[in-house]
């Protein structure tokens, strides 16, 4: 599924919900997704890092 380019403004879902730190830009994000590092530890990278650095999220386990 491609990210659309404008988020959906959806005003009765909180503003805090999916918020993350990105550890590749040092800063929170709400668009940070669980990926691996090249050490295989799980950290969160926002949209524009895992374009950047060409990273792969985690995929979710039920
Ligand atoms: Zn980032």
């Amino acid at each position: 599924m491609q990210q659309p380019t404008q988020p959906d403004r959806q005003p009765t879902i909180p503003a805090a919900v999916g918020v993350h730190w990105c550890a590749w830009h040092e800063a929170y994000s709400n668009t940070a997704s669980p990926v691996r590092d090249t050490s295989g530890a799980v950290l969160h990278a926002c949209y524009s890092c895992r374009q950047a650095y060409d990273l792969v999220p985690v995929a979710e386990r039920s």
